[in-house]
């Protein structure tokens, strides 16, 4: 049986270097830096590169590594680049889309999101609900991930316009 599974959680991946700006790591990448960080494997259920491509992360039916105290009940995608210096690319949206309707479809989430958007958040925005209770106080994150320049009131649009089509809300 699939697992509960109450929300998605949007990342970046942070990766960001002086001279050559935002950077493109691969799922097996990113698999290597959490592995170097003593986690069993990569903490995303999915990796959006710059181009589009997704790639899978860990397996969808095991608990992510993304947000601590708030992964149980947690899908997590990670789109590559770094959100404070440039926003996602409008392929990452694209996929972003894709990935995010086909998780919710499987995982039974989508009569809930036309309810609620707010089943689709940016890992920053685990401090509304630590606020409203929902998750404990050692849930809150100080990471502006995904990034001062993703603006996940677009993104959740987005996604229930391309819910919205698909099911014909
Ligand atoms: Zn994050």
């Amino acid at each position: 049986m699939a697992r509960k599974i109450n929300r998605i959680i949007v990342h970046t991946s942070a990766s960001y270097n002086s001279r050559k700006g935002v950077l493109d790591p691969s799922a097996s990448d990113i698999d290597a830096m959490h592995r170097a960080r003593g986690w069993k494997s990569i903490g995303y259920h999915a990796v959006i590169r710059r181009g589009g491509q997704i790639e899978e992360g860990r397996d969808e039916d095991l608990v992510g590594a993304g947000v601590a105290w708030a992964n149980v009940d947690t899908l997590h995608v990670c789109c590559t680049g770094h959100g404070d210096y440039e926003d996602f690319t409008p392929q990452q949206k694209e996929s972003l889309c894709l990935q995010v309707y086909q998780w919710m479809k499987r995982f039974g989430m989508l009569s809930n999101f036309k309810k609620n958007p707010f089943r689709i958040l940016g890992h920053d925005e685990i401090n509304v609900l630590v606020a409203k209770g929902l998750y404990p106080e050692r849930a809150k994150t100080s990471k502006s991930c995904p990034g001062r320049k993703v603006d996940m009131g677009e993104i959740r649009t987005m996604i229930y316009l391309y819910c919205k089509e698909k099911e014909g809300w």
